[in-house]
This record gives structure tokens, C-alpha cells and sequence, in this order.
């Protein structure tokens, strides 16, 4: 497939050849009109479903009033997102920082613990990632997004995920923030054991660090409960929110304690586009169609359905390709043996749009609404794409074995 993209944008994301024009709820399609079940959520973005009509309805409305309105003065769009945001947030979280990004919502999170704690450290872990920005990129574990452009911003150490022994030997009275992912995302959905984030929180608070969760990815209903923090009754000091927060509209926030917001000042952090009207009237939208609809219930049921299937039509299939299932709600992964690249490419073949995670991680981020018919499709198109993946490597193994016996 040739595109005017791969002449003129900077060739940073790793392309696959198909051209999406059009989607609605767990499906998209391509200018052919062929109809795709949409497994990356478009990274985990449409989260309420693709052009979900609510929202867009919402976005016209909005846009026909006021597109744009500075952090400077009041607007009743801001207003109006920001009272039922406050209902949702985890308990003692009554202030926020309105921007447009997962690694925003991480930048500020960063500069606040600094501010308020007077300290510099941060720890987060392996396997970590809170975006590609400066301070955020300084907090992400991979090499290979930080080794390039170095140096980065100084004072972060990482721990093993899910290791809290590792992570209060290097706690210390520097530490101004841990920085975690409930559920980690991009790395492969690790789900942490038990006792770990309930640890942290005790040992943020016996240390004087903040505890921040990077929800981008883990909230907003996509494991069943509205943050993934409940599932542990833990709560943080900071939790930042991004990807579907406004139903695809770029949008992110930083929500913080009363005392943590009392530590800053006018000017010190701000956004030109941060809580402007149109995202606000979109999150708004966004918001009150997760509640209306009983998302975070769908998310529970659709996943443990989904899970089930990939454990008995995937795992139990095709012992020699998959290793592990994993996952919360509609936060799922696939661990494989074999590189994924190959899945995802025969995943196109079976009107499927797979995600990655690492080199040999099939991650699924569907939209909320996906139907339990849908999820049908999806593990029946793997059970397939995996089974003629199996041929192909016997029928390999059959030539090498051919081979070797003609040259013996
Ligand atoms: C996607 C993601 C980010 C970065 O968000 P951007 O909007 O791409 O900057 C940060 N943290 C987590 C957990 C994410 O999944």
C-alpha cells in the first residue's frame, strides 16, 4: 500500500497496511468499506466505542457555541465536566490539571510531587511506561524509546514490578514520588501481585513520598471497576487519566489532593489547549455514556467472557504457541511464544485489528461495547490464524527434515 503519509510524516510509528475511514463501536472500517472488530481500541482510546454518537453529538453542539477557552477565564463547559468529574475521582482526589495527553498528565504529576515534597527522586519500575515526553520518558523503562535521546531528566531509579522489597530499599527521604501503573500497560498487561500496591501506599506514607497511578491506560472503566486502583482499595496522591477520558477527543487530566494543590501557584503549570470547551464537552459525554450504559459491568462480564475463550479456544489449543492469559475487565494479553508480528499481520486476513505488546505480546484493548458475538469472532479467527501458523512451521520442519535426508 503506497500513502502520501510514508512520503511526508516523520516515520516513527510502526505502520500496518490498511487505511481506516470510518468506525462505530468495537468495529471500523477501511475505504473499501471492509468491517474490522478493532482489538487495540485504537490504543485503548475508544474506549466508549468509535465515534461513539453521544459524544459527537456533544462535540457539535459544543463546537457551534465555543471551540476554545483559555484556563484563564471561567466556562461553563469546564464547569459542567469538572462537577460530575469530581463524583468519580478515588477519595481524597478533589483538584485536577486539565491537558491533552498521557504524557502530560505524567509531566505534571512529576512537577508536582517535586513542588509539593520539596524532593527529587522518583521511582518507578520495570517494565514502566508513562509516555514519551521529557519527564514522563524519564520514568518509562524501555531502552529503546529513552537510549536515543539521552540525557534525560535525572533522579529516576526503577525497581522490579511487583517487588516491594526492592522498592523500599530504594525509598528513601529523597523520594518525592512513586510512580506506577496499576496494571501495566504497554509492557504486556502485568497485573501486580496482590500485596503490592496496598504496599506502596504504606510505604509512600511512612517515607513522605507521593503515590502517583498512571491510570492513561488502566482507567476510565477498562478493567471493571472506574480505576483500577479499586480492585485493591488502594488510593493514590496524583492519578492521571488520558486515551478514552474524552471518547477519542485529546484530552488528559492530573488530579491531585487538596494540600498537593494548595502547594502551587498561578503560572507554574499551565496548557494553552488544557480543559478547553470542546474536550470538556466531549470528556462530559464521555462520562455520563460510561455511567448511563453500565460499562464498568459490561467491561467485568465482556472480560471474564473474552478471558474464558482465550484460555479454552486459544491457550488449551495450541499449547506450542501461547504460553500465558492474562489480564482485568477488557485489559487482556496473550503471551506467545512465537513473535506476534506474524498474528497481527493474518489478523488483517480474518477482519481482525490485533495489538502488540513487546516482541511476543498479543495485548487486547477493545471498546467497552464490544458483543459477546464479536468476542466469538475473535477467538475463533486466533484459534484459526494460530492453527495455520502450526502448519507452516511443520511443514517447514518437514522440509529442513526432507532436506537433511536428500543431502545424507
Ligand atoms: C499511552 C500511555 C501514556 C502516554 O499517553 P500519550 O497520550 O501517548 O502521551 C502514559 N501512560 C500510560 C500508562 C499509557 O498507556
Amino acid at each position: 500500500m503506497s500513502s502520501i503519509e510514508d512520503e511526508h510524516l516523520v516515520p516513527t510509528y510502526q505502520k500496518f497496511p490498511i487505511k481506516i475511514v470510518r468506525g462505530n463501536r468495537a468495529l471500523v472500517y477501511d475505504e473499501k468499506g471492509r468491517e474490522y472488530i478493532d482489538l487495540s481500541g485504537g490504543y485503548g482510546v475508544a474506549i466508549i466505542g468509535h465515534s461513539n454518537p453521544f459524544v459527537a453529538s456533544a462535540i457539535a453542539d459544543q463546537a457551534k457555541k465555543l471551540i476554545t477557552c483559555h484556563g484563564s477565564l471561567y466556562n461553563d463547559a469546564r464547569e459542567n465536566y469538572l462537577s460530575e468529574l469530581v463524583k468519580v475521582l478515588p477519595q481524597g482526589l478533589d483538584h485536577v490539571y486539565f491537558c491533552n495527553s498521557g504524557a502530560e498528565a505524567n509531566e505534571a504529576a512529576i512537577k508536582f510531587a517535586r513542588k509539593k515534597t520539596g524532593r527529587k527522586e522518583i521511582l518507578a519500575f520495570t517494565g514502566s511506561y508513562h509516555g514519551k515526553t521529557y519527564g514522563a520518558l524519564s520514568a518509562t523503562w524501555n531502552q529503546r524509546y529513552r537510549k536515543p535521546f539521552e540525557p534525560l531528566v535525572e533522579g529516576v531509579k526503577f525497581a522490579p514490578f511487583g517487588n516491594l522489597e526492592k522498592a523500599t530499599e530504594l525509598v528513601s527521604d529523597a523520594t518525592a514520588a512513586i510512580i506506577v501503573e496499576p496494571i501495566q500497560g504497554e509492557s504486556g498487561i502485568h497485573v501486580p501481585p496482590p500485596d503490592f500496591l496496598p504496599g506502596l501506599r504504606t510505604l509512600s506514607r511512612e517515607r513522605g513520598a507521593l503515590l502517583v497511578f498512571d491510570e492513561v491506560q488502566s482507567g476510565f472503566g477498562r478493567t471493571g471497576k472506574f480505576w483500577a486502583c479499586e480492585n485493591w482499595n488502594v488510593s493514590p496522591d496524583i492519578l492521571t487519566a488520558s486515551k478514552g477520558i474524552a471518547g477519542g477527543v485529546p484530552f488528559g487530566f492530573t488530579a491531585v489532593s487538596r494540600e498537593i494543590a494548595a502547594s502551587l501557584k498561578p503560572g507554574e503549570q499551565t496548557s494553552t489547549f488544557g480543559g478547553n470547551a470542546l474536550s470538556c464537552a466531549a470528556a462530559l459525554a464521555a462520562l455520563q455514556f460510561l455511567l448511563s450504559e453500565n460499562l464498568l459491568e459490561r467491561a467485568r462480564s465482556t472480560g471474564e467472557y473474552f478471558r474464558g475463550k482465550l484460555e479454552s479456544e486459544v491457550l488449551v489449543r495450541h499449547p506450542s504457541l501461547v504460553r500465558e492469559v492474562r489480564g482485568r475487565g477488557l485489559m487482556l494479553a496473550v503471551e506467545l511464544k512465537i513473535p506476534v508480528k506474524d498474528v497481527i499481520l493474518l489478523g488483517f486476513d480474518y477482519n481482525l485489528i490485533l495489538l502488540y505488546a513487546g516482541l511476543n505480546v498479543l495485548r487486547f484493548l477493545p471498546p467497552l461495547v464490544i458483543s459477546k458475538g464479536q468476542v466469538d469472532k475473535v477467538t475463533s479467527a486466533l484459534d484459526a490464524i494460530l492453527s495455520s501458523i502450526e502448519s507452516r512451521l511443520a511443514k517447514s520442519r518437514q522440509e529442513v527434515h526432507t532436506t537433511l535426508e536428500a543431502e545424507a
